[in-house]
This record gives structure tokens, sequence and C-alpha cells, in this order.
């Protein structure tokens, strides 16, 4: 495999971009090496500027779940745009995929379209505390909900990364309105609330943490800060950017059958183009402008084009529930084979996973919050990343990410990962 194109355009994008990337856990800082640049994708595969090919275990981090490229979501997006990019004034197909959300999300009654999902929470905080009149809020250490101020406090994913959890920039008057709680832990929070009585506008947690590697919550807690959400007059805030239209249609609230009172959603929604959403109770979705006073906006928002991919998408996904037993079944098939060759090597690797969801860490330890994440030998991730690649498959380059699969992967495929996959361990030990 020859990677040369690749390494030019780093390094003459590092004159142009901050880190030659436009978000940071691109830069493959966490893994070691340079970034390969892509050049197009094609169901299962992606293909960098060398025309080397890999096996895609990333799928843009989520939105892909059909595979890249699909001829489905491509003509609705040229189709689309034989009718103009951008009118900044309301479309039927807004109030479509308005009307498809609420019907596959039934605890989201009303929802609001934004351009990413750092915008979804943002907003959705802001609802939370216009709608409560209290200004704090709980967050989950390791929880990754985007790039905004408040939540960049302990965040997951690229932010543990960089080593920047806390990043400057964000003011202490800011931070000081984040309470953090480790995940799994409902007497940290019972604590945090009988230290803040009456001052919490919101609990906003992954109910299925992806951004410090994959975790599962354990038996009773999704159902216990719901409880608590209901005692204490506090909005509990599902973040399923990366787990709405994936674990289930309707995300890991309908998988554990706990409904929160706002969702925000991303990813998946936009069918690859940049789209957010944040929704929930009626009562509190009228607080937003222009039916209520708290105020939020987009000249982007609700663009006809990522509306006719998202759209495309949801309404697949809706009308094929199969998918998701599809999905199972490849995830079930990967993690049963990872399983396998660990214990013929005999590694006492973990090894979470959920659905088409899954992420293999680097420790013996069983992993359910951010602490016991972070017992995992980051190194040895690394090296295992670089073996993957060197074989042609693209995993997430840091260990504090959930692998995203798609049904694009074949019995085919899945063996010849298995078969990377116990070639990259034994070059490991
Ligand atoms: N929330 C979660 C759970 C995420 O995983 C992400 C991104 O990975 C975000 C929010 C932020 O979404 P975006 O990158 O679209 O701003």
């Amino acid at each position: 495999m020859q990677i040369t194109r690749s390494k030019a355009l780093f390094e003459k994008a590092k004159n142009y971009i901050p880190g030659g990337v436009n978000s940071p856990v691109r830069a493959f800082r966490a893994v070691g090496g340079d970034p390969i640049f892509i050049k197009r994708a094609d169901g299962a595969f992606i293909y960098d500027e060398d025309d080397n090919a890999y096996i895609e275990l990333i799928n843009s981090w989520g939105p892909m779940i059909l595979g890249h490229n699909h001829p489905m979501i491509r003509e609705a997006v040229i189709k689309a745009m034989e009718n103009g990019t951008s009118f900044g004034a309301p479309t039927a197909r807004e109030v479509e995929i308005a009307e498809l959300i609420t019907h596959m999300v039934p605890s989201v009654e009303k929802v609001r379209m934004v351009n990413s999902g750092t915008e979804a929470t943002m907003s959705a905080i802001r609802v939370a505390r216009g709608f409560t009149g209290r200004d704090k809020f709980i967050k989950m250490e390791g929880h990754y909900h985007g790039h905004g101020d408040s939540f960049l406090i302990s965040a997951g994913s690229g932010a543990i990364t960089m080593g920047n959890p806390d990043s400057p920039g964000v003011t202490k008057g800011t931070a000081k309105d984040t309470l953090l709680a480790p995940y799994n832990d409902l007497e940290a929070i019972e604590k945090l609330v009988r230290a803040n009585k009456n001052e919490i506008a919101a609990i906003i947690l992954e109910p299925v943490p992806g951004n410090m590697g994959l975790a599962i919550p354990q038996k009773g807690y999704l159902e216990g800060l719901r409880k608590i959400c209901d005692r204490e007059g506090i909005v509990l805030i599902f973040d399923e950017v990366m787990t709405g239209f994936r674990l289930a249609k309707g995300g890991a609230q309908e998988l554990f059958g706990v409904s929160p009172d706002m969702t925000t959603l991303g990813k998946i929604i936009g069918g690859g183009m940049p789209v957010g959403a944040y929704g929930g109770k009626r009562e509190i979705m009228e607080h937003v402008s222009p039916a209520g006073p708290v105020y939020q906006a987009g000249t982007l928002s609700g663009n006809p084009i990522a509306m006719a991919a998202g759209l495309t998408m949801l309404n697949y996904l809706n009308e094929h529930p199969e998918v998701y037993n599809q999905l199972n079944e490849i995830g079930n098939k990967l993690t049963q084979g990872i399983r396998k060759s660990l214990d013929k090597l005999g590694l006492k690797y973990t090894i979470n996973h959920l659905g088409s969801m899954y992420s293999l860490f680097f420790t013996g330890q069983q992993v359910f919050d951010f602490n016991s994440a972070k017992q995992s030998n980051t190194v040895l991730f690394g090296k295992y990343f670089q073996e993957m690649l060197k074989r042609g498959i693209y995993l997430a380059p840091s260990q504090f990410e959930s692998l995203f699969l798609s049904t694009a992967l074949t019995d085919e495929l899945i063996q010849k990962i298995l078969h990377a996959n116990e070639e990259s361990l034994i070059a490991l030990h």
C-alpha cells in the first residue's frame, strides 16, 4: 500500500488549516502517523487519494448506516438540486420530515431542524433552561455533546484524544453551571441534585455513550434518571446524535423503553448531509421562538437538499425495520469473531457491543464509565489501528470512539475484517 498523495496533501493542509484538518480527531494524533485523505466512497469502502481501498468501520462517524453513496440518497439529492440549493423559507419537505421524526421517535412531539449535533445540544440546553428558569445542568464524565462551550468539560471523543477536555476559551463562568457526574452512577446524581436543589434545569447524557468508546447503561440506570427528573422537575435530555435511528428506529429510548423529555439528533438524520435536530414534549418545545421566548435560528436550517437526503434515509429506515436485525447480525458476527480471536491468542481485552456499535478496549477490565475506559492502553490501540489500516481496514483513530457498522458489510467482508483483526493482534504481541 503506497500513501504519497495523502502525505503531500497533509503537509500542504497544515499551512492553511489548523492542524491540517477541519475536525481534530481526523488528524490521527491519538494513533500516530499521518491521516489519509479520502477521494471517494462507495458501499462498504472508502478510497484514499492514492486509490487505496479500505473497508469502512466508521462510516463518517455514524451517518452512513446503509453504506456510502447509496443510489437512493444520491438520486434524492440530485433531484432536489434541480430546484435550487437554498431558500431560507419554509418548505413542504421540512413538514414531512418533522412529522416522520415524531412518528419514529414518539417522545418527540415537536422538533426543530438545525445543521449539526452541536447546534442541537446547545439549543436543547437553552430551551431546558428557558423552560425551567434554572441555570445549571448535569452532564456525564466522558460524554460528548459537540463543541458548545458548556459541554467542553470532561468531554469525550476528540476532546479526550487531544488531551484538552477543558478547552481554553471556555470561561469559568460558563463552566460553573455544568455539573459533572460519572455515568452509570445514580447515587452521584442524587448527591448533585441534593446539593443543588431547584437549580438544575437538565440532565443530558448519551443514553448509550459512544464517545468514551462504547459503554452500556446498567440495568435500571436510565429508569432511575427518569424517576429523579420527574421528582425534581428536571428536563431529561437524551443526546441521541449517535444512537438515534441506529440502535433502533426510535433510538436508544425505544431499545431501553425509557422516554426522555427532550432528544437531540444528528448524523443519520441527514443521510450524510449536515443536519441536526432537537425536539421533545410539546409544552417544552412551545418555548422555542417564535412560538415562545427562547431564541434559536439558522440561515441554512431545514436546507432543501439536506432535507431531501435526510427524508429519504428516514423513510427507508421507517419502512424497512428489518435493517435493524440485519445490523444486529453483522455486529454479532463481527464481535463474536473478534472474541474468538482474543480467546485463541489468550488476550483478555474487553469488547462492548450493542447492535451496530462496538469498541474493542485494550484493557482487561470491564468498561462501564469514563474512569474504566481510561484504563485502556492507548499506545497499544494506536499500534492496532495502524496494523488494521495497513490491512485495509479503516477504524476510528482513537480508543475513545465507537465503531459504526453499515448494512453494506457482507459476510465476505466480515471475514476479511476478522482475518485482519487476528493478524493485527498477533503483530502487537
Ligand atoms: N452529540 C453526540 C452524542 C455526538 O456523538 C456528537 C458528535 O459526534 C455531537 C453531539 C456533535 O455533533 P456534530 O459533530 O454534528 O456537531
